[in-house]
C-alpha cells in the first residue's frame, strides 16, 4: 500500500480494528488480513499484461520455487483471449495452495479450458506464425456477442432528420441504458470467463462510444431511461474529465432529470482497489457526491464471486471509502465452475461446498454493507464448457444459499441467465401431472410484459443454458413468435 493510501486510511478511519478482527475471526479460511509473510510481487510494476506479462509472473514464481506447469496450454488461451493481472491480485493468491485458490482460478488460464483438439493443433504447429494463425481463426468461434447483443445498439433520428446509431451503447430494457465508452475498453485485470471479450480483446465489431453529446441527445428523447450503466471493459477506467462530461448534465439539464441512477460496472474492488484510496480519486468522489446531492443514486457494481476477493485490507478500505461518500456498493456475481462452483471427486458439482462459498460471501457482503444484487449463470460465450454446470445442479446450490441467508442478505432476485429474450430466472422445479418441470420467470425482457408470467420448461439433468431448455408443453415458449418479430424488426433498422 502506498504512503498516500496509508494517510487516507488513517485520516478517514477506513480500517477500524474491530471490523478487521471480526472479519478475520469469522472467516479465517479466506483471510489475508493478518498475513505476516512478505508479498511475493514487490516490484514497482502494477500490471502484468499479455504473454510477456504472463512470462514475467512465471519467472517470479519460479524464483520462489513454484512451477504452475501447463505453460503452452495457458499461453494458447492468452493468445486467443487476453491476460492481465495486477500486483494486488497476485499478492492475494495463496501461492502455497494456488490450485485451490479461487482468485488463481479467476485470473490464470487453466488446463482443460481450451478444447483438446485445438490444443493438439496448436502443439503440432510448425512455426510461431502457424500458431498465431490457429489462434486468429479460432477467435471467430468464440461467440463474442452472445444473446444477439449487436441488436441492442441504440439509434434515433436527430434534429436534422438524420438517422444516428450510438455505436457504444445498448438499450434493451426500457429503464437501463448501457454505455461502452472509448476510455473503458480494457479492465484492471482479466477474468478468464470474460463474457465481454470482444471489448477487452479489441475486436473489430466491439461497442465503442466516442461522442458524449450523442448519448445526451438520445436520452433527452427517451424519458423512460432512469439508469445509466457505465461499462466496458471496466467503467471504472473512465478518467475524471470524461466522467464529468457524461454525468454533470444530469444535475443541470432539466431535459435529463429523468436519470436517477448511475451504475458503475467495475471490478476494480477485486483487481486494483488502490485506485480508490488515492488523493487523485478525490475529485471523482466529489463528483459522485454532487450527483447524490441532486437525487441521483450512484451504485458501484462489483462482481464478487467469493469471500477471498474481499478479505484483504485494500479492498475493505476502498469499499468503506465509497460508502462513506454515499455511494451504494452492490455485487452482481457470476457463478462459475472452478471459481465459485466446485467439482466433486466424480466430476459432478459439490453442492454443499459450492453453496458454502456463497453463504460465506453473503455474510462478508453484509458485514461490509454491500448489497447482494444478483447471481448469474455463465453465458454461452468464450470457453463456456469449462465454467458451466447443469442448471439442475446450480438450482440445488442456489436453493441452499437462498434459504441459509437472512432475507436482507439474499441476492435480490433468483439466479438468472441472459439471452436475446431477456434475463430469465430459474425459480426452481415443480411437479405437473407427475412430470418434473423447471419454473422460469423473466426479470428483464425485450417486451417487459413477458415479465408478468411464470412459464415452464422440461426438467433436464444435463442442460446448462436456459435458452436451450425445451418448452414443457408444445414446441415453443409463449414469447417465441413475438421475440422473432422483434428481432426481425431490429435487424431491419
Ligand atoms: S471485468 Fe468484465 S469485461 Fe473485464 S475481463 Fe472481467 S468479465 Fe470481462
Amino acid at each position: 500500500m502506498g504512503e498516500n493510501a496509508v494517510q487516507i486510511i488513517e485520516k478517514e478511519k477506513l480500517l477500524p480494528a474491530s471490523l478487521i478482527n471480526k472479519l478475520h475471526h469469522c472467516f479465517p479460511q479466506y483471510s489475508i488480513l493478518k498475513e505476516e509473510s512478505a508479498p511475493m510481487f514487490t516490484s514497482s510494476k502494477n500490471r502484468y499484461t499479455g504473454i510477456d506479462g504472463f512470462r514475467e509472473i512465471i519467472s517470479v514464481l519460479n524464483a520462489n520455487g513454484i512451477d504452475i506447469g501447463y505453460i503452452e496450454e495457458r499461453e494458447l488461451f492468452i493468445n486467443v483471449y487476453r491476460f492481465m493481472a495486477t500486483k494486488h491480485i497476485l499478492n492475494t493468491i495463496n501461492w502455497k495452495d494456488y490450485n485451490n485458490d479461487s482468485v488463481f482460478q479467476l485470473v490464470f488460464p487453466q488446463p482443460g479450458m481450451m478444447k483438446a483438439e485445438l490444443l493438439e493443433k496448436y502443439r503440432n504447429a510448425k512455426s510461431e506464425e502457424e500458431k498465431q494463425q490457429i489462434c486468429e481463426d479460432y477467435i471467430h468461434d468464440t461467440n463474442p456477442h452472445d444473446g444477439k447483443q449487436l441488436l441492442n445498439k441504440a439509434c434515433f433520428e436527430n434534429e436534422h432528420g438524420d438517422f444516428e446509431i450510438l455505436d457504444g451503447s445498448q438499450h434493451k430494457y426500457p429503464q437501463c441504458f448501457l454505455v461502452f465508452d472509448k476510455s473503458t475498453q480494457s479492465c484492471f485485470a482479466f477474468c478468464n470467463y470474460c463474457f465481454r471479450h470482444a471489448q477487452v480483446r479489441g475486436d473489430e465489431d466491439m461497442f465503442i462510444q466516442e461522442d458524449i453529446d450523442q448519448v445526451h441527445n438520445y436520452l433527452r428523447e427517451h424519458k423512460e431511461v432512469t439508469d445509466i450503466l457505465l461499462t466496458g471493459g471496466d467503467g471504472g477506467l473512465m478518467p475524471y474529465s470524461r466522467l464529468k462530461e457524461y454525468l454533470l448534465p444530469f444535475t443541470t439539464d432539466p431535459e435529463l432529470s429523468h436519470i436517477r441512477n448511475i451504475r458503475m460496472a467495475s471490478r476494480s474492488l477485486t483487481f486494483d482497489p488502490q485506485i480508490i484510496i488515492k488523493q487523485s480519486f478525490d475529485n471523482t468522489l466529489a463528483l459522485y457526491k454532487e450527483l447524490i446531492d441532486h437525487g441521483i443514486q450512484v451504485i458501484w457494481m462489483g462482481h464478487f464471486s467469493g469471500p477471498k476477493e474481499l478479505m484483504n485490507l485494500t479492498t475493505i478500505a476502498a469499499v468503506r471509502r465509497l460508502r462513506a461518500t454515499g455511494i451504494t456498493v452492490k455485487s452482481q456475481s457470476p457463478i462459475m465452475k472452478h471459481i465459485s462452483l466446485f467439482p466433486d471427486a466424480n466430476g459432478g458439482i459439490d453442492i454443499d461446498k459450492s453453496a458454502q462459498n456463497w453463504i460465506d460471501l453473503g455474510h462478508v457482503l453484509m458485514m461490509l454493507g454491500i448489497g447482494f444484487h444478483s447471481m448469474y449463470y455463465a453465458r454461452p460465450t468464450g470457453e463456456h464448457h469449462y465454467f458451466t454446470a447443469p442448471l439442475a445442479d446450480i438450482n440445488k446450490v442456489f436453493s441452499q444459499i437462498y434459504r441459509s441467508l437472512p432475507s436482507v442478505g439474499r441476492p435480490s432476485r433468483y439466479i438468472s441467465m441472459t439471452s436475446s429474450a431477456g434475463k430469465a430466472s430459474m425459480l426452481g422445479t415443480v411437479e405437473v401431472n407427475g412430470k418434473t418441470a423447471f419454473a422460469l420467470k423473466f426479470n428483464e425482457s425485450r417486451n417487459m410484459e413477458w415479465m408478468d408470467r411464470v412459464y415452464l420448461a422440461e426438467y433436464d439433468d444435463e442442460q446448462n443454458t436456459i435458452e436451450k431448455l425445451k418448452p414443457f408443453e408444445g414446441d415453443k415458449y409463449f414469447y417465441t413468435d413475438e421475440l422473432e418479430a422483434i428481432e426481425k424488426q431490429l435487424e431491419s433498422k
